[in-house]
């Protein structure tokens, strides 16, 4: 069910749990500020999540509320996982839903990381 973006932020999801290592994942990298792992249901050929260590429940709560090293530690982490995994040519595709209409999930603030095959349009109209 999707998640509402600007509940406060429930530490008993899925996320949560991986991060308290309650759950196992399959890990890709992790630092100070962001642990990086592969998505569950994959829908393109890599398909890797990354979330930031703290309890942010999306991008307009991490964005509003963290530390500019939290920010910077994050955005830091996603494009060294995209090029230690050599995905910068041919490319990838970063996506992050916040809130109903994008059909957020898990409300913690994740992105995805989809590469490995030509990715088509954006968005299906
Ligand atoms: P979203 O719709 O943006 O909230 O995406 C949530 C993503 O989390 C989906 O792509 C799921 O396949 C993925 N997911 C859910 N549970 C797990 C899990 N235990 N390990 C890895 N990925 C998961």
């Amino acid at each position: 069910m999707a998640v509402d973006a600007t509940q406060p932020y429930d530490d008993q999801n899925i996320f949560a749990k991986i991060l308290r290592g309650e759950i196992p994942n399959q890990t890709v990298y992790q630092d100070d500020f962001a642990l990086a792992f592969h998505d569950i249901n994959p829908q393109a050929p890599t398909h890797v999540l990354v979330i930031p260590k703290g309890a942010y429940v999306s991008w307009d709560d991490f964005s509003a509320k963290a530390s500019d090293a939290e920010i910077a530690g994050f955005v830091r982490a996603v494009g060294k996982v995209a090029r230690d995994m050599g995905l910068v040519a041919p490319g990838y595709r970063l996506l992050a839903n916040a809130g109903t209409d994008s059909h957020q999930e898990v409300p913690h603030l994740h992105v995805h990381l989809f590469a490995g095959k030509p990715l088509g349009p954006m968005l299906v109209r």
